[in-house]
């Protein structure tokens, strides 16, 4: 186990066995570059080769065992997780760089997901309906679809896991775990909890690696029968490709480009508080983050000015530090990025407001001033993912031209709007072309237990979360029978 401030080796899972690789590598603490937090084996294709072998053997078994026996499992892992939140929270803090109580509600959510997933694995069921035959009777049910292969972004290393293995297994299937480069820790631990859970060997299985190769090694293999990928949507369309070229089932989850809407009815303070959430916590590295504030003419200036007088009260500093409000970027090269974005914001000739400059702490770590420009549409700040701490204000003359502000983007996944309309609130639910709406809330910070996930460029396939997830780990079986 991971504790405290020491850090581990840590290995691949294959077959319900521990294996080193012929290769390793490290991850840091973005907040202290000087600690390492874990040394981890990278997996090769071969190895990734051997753990899909071991899944495809364990699914016949595995997804013929009973509902509470699966629910058992998931429950376990659950309350695991759970009762170690806050060591699993400071874990996290340390590898990613989110704040503690962050970090800690992501640990809890992730204990959380897998318990409404035992629940999940007994509630399957289908349709019963007679047929347009006399005496033919039909029924709708769902199997698993076989082995899963679950690959996974860095910026929410246990909660997105949760979101893919648990339901995986809940429904039947074997399941082989790829986890981000940055994050192998987290990784790590979640599948030694999951290894302790009583699942028969080859089940679930975890292989640590490059996406190039141990995330591909999945991608292409035709054993392996669904892909789910969160991540970038360059690297989406690259598996989305491959994968259904061979026919596999995909499952999409991208960035977004989200948008928060303020009207002139606003309460300006709340609004504030949902732009400060949106945007900027977590360092804007979150996939719903709102890096567009579409502001109504009427309250523009003064919501620029109230947003400015409160991020320069945000505190930015080590992960672990009591009362910080932002952590460190994860890394030296999402810090680059996010401050080129600053300079490419400046020479296209958005005005500068606030921030957007590297910071120096106590402990060396990747800490930057979180940014806000005034932007035109076609401003690329206006237009691209950021992933980091860098928003821009788009100003609108009214409702109408900011809804179509909202949906000008190829990307679908959260929107807001704040307003005190109602016949604005409803005609907004109904009209941004997403997956996820929010009224007076911000864009990111979403239930578990409901569906999640974009449209246009931001996803593809079912939506993952909640009972929607049977959609993507399931396959329909239409059966006849004559009485
Ligand atoms: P990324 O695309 O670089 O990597 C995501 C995962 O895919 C990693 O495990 C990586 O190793 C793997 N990968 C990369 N290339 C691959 C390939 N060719 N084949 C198979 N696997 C491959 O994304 P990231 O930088 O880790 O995460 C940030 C991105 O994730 C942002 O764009 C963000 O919006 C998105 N994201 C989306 C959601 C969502 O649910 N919509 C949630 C979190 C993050």
């Amino acid at each position: 186990m991971i504790h405290g401030e020491l850090h581990q080796s840590v290995r691949q899972y294959i077959n319900g066995r521990w294996e080193t690789s012929a290769t390793t590598g490290v991850s840091a603490n973005p907040s202290d570059t000087s600690e390492v937090v874990a040394e981890y084996a990278r997996a090769g294709r071969r190895q990734v080769g051997f753990a899909i072998r071991a899944a495809a053997d364990a699914f016949p078994h595995w997804s013929h065992s009973t509902p509470q026996r699966r629910a058992d499992v998931l429950d376990r892992i659950g309350t695991e997780l759970l009762a170690r939140r806050d060591e699993l929270g400071l874990l996290l803090a340390r590898e990613v760089g989110k704040t503690l109580p962050e970090a800690v509600a992501e640990a809890t959510r992730a204990g959380q997901t897998f318990k409404f997933f035992a629940g999940e694995a007994m509630r399957g069921g289908g349709e019963n309906m007679a047929s347009l035959r006399a005496g033919v009777q039909v029924d709708v049910t769902r199997e698993p679809v076989g082995v899963a292969g679950l690959i996974t972004p860095w910026n929410s290393p246990l909660a997105v896991p949760a979101t893919k293995i648990a339901p995986a297994l809940a429904h039947g299937n074997s399941v082989v775990f790829k986890p981000a480069e940055l994050v192998p820790a987290c990784g790590w631990t979640l599948a030694e909890i999951i290894s302790r859970a009583a699942l028969p060997a080859g089940v679930f299985n975890l292989v640590m690696g490059s996406g190039r190769e141990a995330g591909q090694a999945l991608v292409d293999s035709p054993l392996v029968d669904a892909v789910s990928f969160t991540g970038s949507a360059r690297n989406g369309e690259r598996i989305l490709q491959a994968a259904a070229a061979r026919r596999a089932k995909v499952q999409l989850e991208m960035g977004g480009k989200n948008a928060l809407v303020v009207l002139a009815d606003a309460d300006i303070d709340h609004a504030v508080d949902c732009a400060v959430q949106g945007a900027y916590f977590s360092n804007g590295q979150r996939c719903t983050a709102s890096s567009r504030l579409i502001v109504e003419a009427a309250v523009h200036d003064v919501f620029v000015a109230r947003l400015h007088q409160r991020l320069k009260t945000l505190k930015i500093g080590h992960a672990l530090e009591r009362g910080v409000d932002i952590g460190p970027l994860v890394d030296e090269e999402r810090l680059a990025r996010s401050l080129a974005w600053v300079e490419i914001a400046k020479e296209e000739g958005a005005e500068h407001v606030w921030g957007g400059e590297p910071l120096k702490r106590a402990t060396a770590g990747h800490y930057m001033s979180p940014a806000l420009f005034l932007a035109r549409p076609e401003h690329r700040i206006a237009r691209e993912e950021i992933f980091g701490p860098v928003a821009c204000v788009l100003r609108a003359a009214d409702y109408d031209e900011a809804l179509a502000l909202c949906n000008d983007t190829p990307s679908g996944l959260s929107a807001g709007i704040c307003t005190n309309s109602l016949k604005h609130a409803m005609h907004f639910r109904r009209h941004a072309e997403v997956g996820m709406t929010m009224v007076n809330l911000p864009t990111a910070g979403v239930d578990f237990h409901v569906p999640f996930g974009g449209r246009k460029g931001s996803g593809y396939g079912p939506r993952e979360q909640g009972r929607h997830a049977a959609e993507f780990y399931t396959t329909v079986k239409t059966g006849y029978m004559l009485a």
